[in-house]
């Protein structure tokens, strides 16, 4: 009797500790770096006004955007007023200068009177706006007009600013094509979580997807395969001779400038990549004389491996032409960063080609492994001289890095600690953490994908610095981390979707808030509030992991 009093009375401790305070259910993903909740609410009504300096164009911009967003859901006008002429009743914005809340932290006040947003410029003030909106009903998201909302806030006041620089998000356009209007979506879905840069797979074995003027059959041939849709990626039946490519698609440079421009407006950063040596075949489809034996290749209807058709590192009219798709790719993507892929190249035909093995002599490299890095070292070489960095796939450490090169770590996270001990800059992306192909839950019960298994709750435990691995000074190169979404297995738009959220909250917590904040029940409950926005958004999103 006693023993189970005393259990009952453990319990109840246990309980009382494992409850939420009302901080840790405010409904902002990812968590701010420090919240406090003060007495009473703001109420938006038919009077309230959004006021800023009308001289400060930052403010200006992001003041608009949020006007347009606010107008819509609640029907009110959300007049603009100049900051000096207000008498409370608004939502204002100030330009600060804050040092430690950097280019992307924002303080926001909310008291009975009024909303205040302070940031040093216009990334703090969208970020703040981000919080802002979360914060308010789920219906604020709306596109229409809904009726009937209480537009309560809670009084507080928030600083908040991001652990990492690199936020990132990946998509895969080649395995399957995703329209232009989706990629929009992807970016605004980015946007409300806070992840800055888009990592953009342009090319592959399957498709071209950018293009490109000078190489106009990168396109006509490279952006179109066999349409195998009805088989399993892994077992396609090869084109028949003649048999029509009608499966694909590509954007057009208007399309991308259109994109850049809205990722822009959004705070994000696209980082566009180009496969190089492997996964390259769509390219040597549409111009065989770049890869080692001529051709002639098909565009790959489906899995392609070994990937041994690969440029050819011995043929100087391969870097030229890689040169040249580069310098157009460049002038599209304003970023410092162009992603060259790097990863997967088999080297038999390297092994067998005489311009490949007349180059290993000539640059005296000890082996393939080799030629691939002077590969690299070439193209970066390239690169610099256009003002742009090099960021590729692990692989990119075998046989020497190049000198300023920027390593993505997707096999775990030991190259990049490598990298990052030998003094380059990494960004995380362990495939256990960070693959949103895998599943997400019983492949008996949820939709096929690339095998794997990723539950919301593991990618919650990711953090982009393993604990005790590096040194303060090696810390520094660790930019951030990212998530990937590869699309074998994901042929529509609503797939992506479920795909990508709610993982992309958790990751979005683990590279913005401290780790010493994160706390899962915390995040499940707010998740659970979460998708009520993404519901209000029409955003499909996979249900399996919100109960525990
Ligand atoms: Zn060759």
């Amino acid at each position: 009797m006693k023993r189970s009093l005393i259990f009952i009375f453990l319990l109840t401790i246990l309980l009382g500790c494992a409850r939420l305070t009302e901080v840790q259910k405010l409904p902002v993903v990812p968590f701010p770096s420090n919240v406090e909740t003060t007495e009473g609410s703001f109420l938006l009504n038919a009077q309230t006004q959004i006021a800023y300096h009308f001289e400060n164009k930052e403010e200006g911009r992001i003041a608009n955007y949020l006007g347009e967003k606010l107008r819509a859901s609640t029907g009110f006008p959300f007049q603009f007023v100049n900051i000096e002429d207000t008498k409370g009743n608004c939502i204002s914005f100030n330009h600060i200068k804050d040092e430690q809340l950097g280019k992307e932290g924002y303080e926001l006040t909310i008291n009975p009177n009024n909303v205040m947003i302070e940031a040093n410029g216009d990334a703090g003030f969208f970020y703040g706006v981000q919080t802002l909106l979360q914060i308010l009903p789920p219906e604020i998201f709306s596109p229409t007009k809904v009726n009937g909302v209480n537009w309560s806030l809670p009084c507080l006041h928030i600083r908040d600013y991001p652990k990492y620089k690199w936020r990132g998000m990946h998509f895969d356009v080649v395995r399957h094509f995703f329209p232009k209007e989706f990629i929009k979506t992807y970016l605004d879905i980015l946007a409300m979580h806070k992840i800055n840069v888009f990592h953009w797979h342009l090319t592959d074995d399957q498709g071209w997807r950018i293009e490109i003027k000078k190489y106009p059959k990168l396109t006509s041939v490279g952006a179109w395969r066999v349409d195998r849709e009805y088989q399993d990626w892994t077992h396609r039946d090869p084109p028949k001779p003649g048999e029509k490519a009608a499966y694909g698609g590509y954007y057009t440079q208007e399309d991308i400038k259109e994109i850049v421009e809205y990722a822009k407006e959004r705070f994000i950063t696209i980082v566009p990549e180009i496969e190089m040596p492997a996964h390259s075949l769509a390219a040597l489809a549409s111009y065989p004389q770049f890869s080692c034996t001529g051709g002639p290749f098909n565009v790959a209807v489906g899995s392609y491996w070994p990937i041994t058709n690969i440029f050819c590192a011995g043929n100087d009219s391969t870097f030229i032409f890689l040169q040249n798709v580069l310098d157009e790719v460049i002038k599209l993507f304003p970023g410092r960063y162009i992603h060259v892929g790097g990863d997967e190249a088999n080297k038999t035909e390297w092994e067998k080609c005489p311009k490949c093995q007349a180059r290993i002599k000539s640059e005296h490299l000890k082996d393939e492994a080799e030629l691939q890095s002077y590969f690299m070292k070439r193209i970066e070489k390239y690169l610099i001289s256009k003002g742009k960095k090099l960021i590729g796939w692990d692989e990119i450490l075998e046989g020497g890095l190049a000198p300023e090169a920027t390593v993505m770590s997707w096999r775990g996270m030991n190259g990049g600690i490598e990298a990052a001990r030998s003094g380059h800059d990494v960004v995380m992306t362990p495939t256990d953490y960070c693959y949103f192909d895998y599943y997400q839950g019983d492949p008996e019960t949820e939709p096929p994908a690339i095998g794997g298994n990723l539950p919301l709750k593991k990618v919650y435990s990711f953090e982009p610095i393993p604990e005790d691995s590096l040194t303060e000074e090696q810390y520094k190169h660790i930019l951030g981390g990212q998530a990937n979404l590869w699309t074998e297995y994901v042929p529509t738009p609503s797939h992506a979707e479920y795909m990508l959220l709610p993982r992309l909250a958790a990751l979005a917590e683990d590279v913005w808030t401290p780790s010493e904040l994160k706390n899962y029940k915390s995040f499940l409950f707010r998740v659970n509030e979460l998708v009520k926005k993404y519901e209000t958004l029409g955003w499909n999103y996979c249900k399996t992991n919100l109960d525990d």
